[in-house]
């Protein structure tokens, strides 16, 4: 089954869209090409691309979206 989410893209802040998959999660950013895609069971990053980001700075960026769902329910 596929979910889509409205997110806020980690790289620019514009309304990103993140679709659940089976096995993974992407995450994707019309606005400034932001694309990420995380093994659903793992977390590991499969596919990761962003203007200006280099590839060391996914791995913080990785731990900011595990960490949302936390952030959410504390609020
Ligand atoms: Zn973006």
């Amino acid at each position: 089954m596929t979910t889509q989410q409205t997110v806020r893209c980690p790289n620019c802040g514009s309304l990103a869209e993140r679709w659940h998959h089976a096995n993974s999660i992407q995450t994707e950013c019309s606005a400034c090409d932001y694309l990420m895609v995380t093994c659903s069971k793992t977390g590991n990053v499969l596919e990761a691309y962003a203007p200006g980001i280099s590839v060391s700075d996914f791995v913080s960026i990785q731990s900011v979206l595990t960490l949302e769902p936390l952030a959410r329910s504390l609020s």
